[in-house]
């Protein structure tokens, strides 16, 4: 893809978008055909650079969520899986997630939260981010305290979860039962959900990276409370302001970030 011309840059970004869409339509196979995941991230790409219309973080997070709805199929064919619905033991890891798929939550939260579920609400959503902030990272990942989106015993949020929840899958509710309460023991996780996870992960991140938003993982309760209670936060935050620098998270590692580093070199080089 070096030195292309205008116009060979703009038929391959083309040709690179048409394979996204039917990646959108079927998923991505076992095997990561990296120009459908280019494709994807294109059009990700295109939703966070249009300032024309509200919303364009949390559209890519859908997109991205649905892609890999979609894709754990082929992952979780003829695997007899432990998680069942009000299995949560899952839910007291610590979740580290993209700024869009926050603003996805916390929209949906505003519409949803309180008028859907008693028990959903606002209000002690934004008690619980706020006891958090008084406690310090290390404590929080030692305290296993549950997600506070919970709604008796399911995840209260479960059409919009993030990737990190979506890709979870065990083969054994018991044995994820033992892992919560002895920290040498782990969970028997389906590794290629998580891998599909991670690069659906990579395929958004590479987009926001090449739209030059900050790519930074951010404490799921801590970003949903930032995304809730600041004025125009996704608006803000697709303009370039870094409204959750306040909000523990981490970087990812460098072997994550290998493809999402290939996907965003060949964003820049399909650029207009
Ligand atoms: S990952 Fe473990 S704790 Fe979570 S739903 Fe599945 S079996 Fe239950
Ligand atoms: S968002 Fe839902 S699935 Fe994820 S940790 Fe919270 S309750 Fe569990």
């Amino acid at each position: 893809m070096f030195q292309l011309s205008r116009q060979q840059r703009r038929k391959a970004r083309r040709d690179a978008i048409e394979r996204g869409r039917k990646a959108l339509g079927c998923g991505l196979g076992a095997e990561i055909a990296e120009d459908e995941a280019l494709g994807v991230a294109l059009i990700l790409h295109e939703r966070l650079i249009d300032r024309s219309r509200p919303g364009g973080a949390a559209e890519a997070a859908e997109i991205a969520e649905r892609l890999l709805q979609r894709s754990l199929a082929t992952d979780l064919k003829g695997l007899e899986v432990g998680c069942r619905k009000g299995c949560n033991y899952c839910c007291a890891a610590r979740v580290i997630i993209s700024a869009p798929e926050i603003f996805r939550v916390a929209n949906w939260l505003r519409e949803n939260a309180t008028a859907r579920s008693a028990q959903l609400q606002l209000g002690d959503i934004l008690l619980e981010a706020h006891r958090r902030d008084g406690i310090s990272f290390q404590d929080r990942i030692a305290e296993k305290v549950m997600c506070p989106m919970l709604v008796d015993d399911a995840c209260g949020v479960y059409e919009v979860r993030p990737i990190s929840c979506r890709a979870v899958f065990s083969m054994s509710a018991e044995a994820c039962k033992i892992a919560l309460v002895d920290d040498t023991k782990e969970m028997p996780l389906v590794v290629p959900t998580m891998r599909k996870g991670d690069v659906v992960r990579s395929v958004l991140l590479a987009a926001v990276s090449g739209a030059g938003l900050s790519d930074r993982g951010i404490e799921y309760v801590g970003g949903i409370r930032i995304a809730l209670e600041e004025r125009d936060a996704e608006a803000r935050w697709l303009a370039g302001e870094d409204i959750f620098d306040a909000v523990p998270g981490a970087e990812r590692r460098p072997d994550a970030r290998q493809l999402q580093d290939r996907l965003i070199g060949f964003l820049r080089q399909l650029a207009e």
